[in-house]
């Protein structure tokens, strides 16, 4: 059996000139997992998932990583050990349709056919029909990406992180600026991509963690203030006073 334990982030720390926007921070995230990150603007939640994508480098602490120590690797190389990332703005090429967008993110080489050209480009095929049927984008595989929604455009990037079969999936304010409708799907798209990995989400918008969050993490200052099922850290003082009473 494997450990339940995906990502083991321990004592974590990033001084910016002695300012610490992360301070001692140990969490502890198991396979399958949602887990919602909130906390006031400042609090150091990005600063996290940089750090734990490889973007910052910690001043002391440690990642693991199905055990394999993360903060000396680099960018591409936590990539590639299966951490996917999602940065608030989505990085598609406008220009490139739906399909073009999640062919290019298909890790190269992956395939055991790989030198085999056509098994290879079938492969692919399915995969981004797969793909796109997870993101509701099965309709619009060959409409230009710059035609999208705003919220078509945020799961059009999620679909390019899940082409790659991420084991963890970091996401940040995905549904910031979504309708009603599109958070909705959004959330019953991450409930059904943690069935076979972990998801780490910041959010504010407190209806959506309630949809998603199986446990909450609120930071402040850079520290941890409160963890625990979402109904239990809503009735936390601390944290109503720093952050939900606002
Ligand atoms: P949050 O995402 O919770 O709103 P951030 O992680 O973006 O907060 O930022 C936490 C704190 O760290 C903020 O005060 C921010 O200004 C500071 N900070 C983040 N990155 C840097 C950096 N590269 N250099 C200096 N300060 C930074
Ligand atoms: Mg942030």
């Amino acid at each position: 059996m494997s450990s339940p334990i995906l990502l083991a982030v321990e004592d974590l720390t990033v001084s910016f000139d002695g300012f610490k926007a992360v301070d001692g921070l140990s969490l502890y995230l198991e396979r399958n997992e949602v887990r919602v990150v909130i906390g006031p603007n400042g609090a150091g939640k990005t600063t996290l998932l940089d750090l734990i994508c490889g973007k910052t480098r910690a001043t002391d602490g440690s990642i693991k990583f199905k055990d394999q120590e993360l903060t000396k690797m680099a960018e591409h190389q936590i990539v590639h050990k299966g951490v996917g990332r999602k940065f608030q703005t989505p990085s598609i090429y406008e220009n490139l349709t739906v399909a073009q967008n999640l062919e290019l993110s298909y890790p190269a080489g992956r395939t055991v056919f790989g030198s085999l050209f056509f098994r290879r480009t079938a492969a692919i095929q399915k995969r981004v029909q797969e793909i796109a049927e997870e993101i509701y984008l099965d309709e619009d595989l060959d409409k230009s990406a710059g035609l999208l929604s705003h919220g078509q455009k945020q799961w059009l990037e999620i679909g390019m992180l899940l082409i790659q079969d991420p084991e963890l999936l970091m996401l940040d304010e995905p549904v910031a600026g979504m309708s009603v409708v599109e958070r909705e799907r959004t959330a019953a798209l991450l409930r059904k991509i943690s069935n076979n990995r972990s998801v780490l989400v910041i959010e504010h918008d407190m209806d959506f963690v309630k949809d998603i969050a199986h446990k909450v993490t609120v930071l402040h200052q850079g520290k941890l203030l409160a963890e625990g099922k979402m109904e239990d850290v809503q009735k936390n003082e601390r944290v109503i006073e720093v952050y939900l009473g606002h």
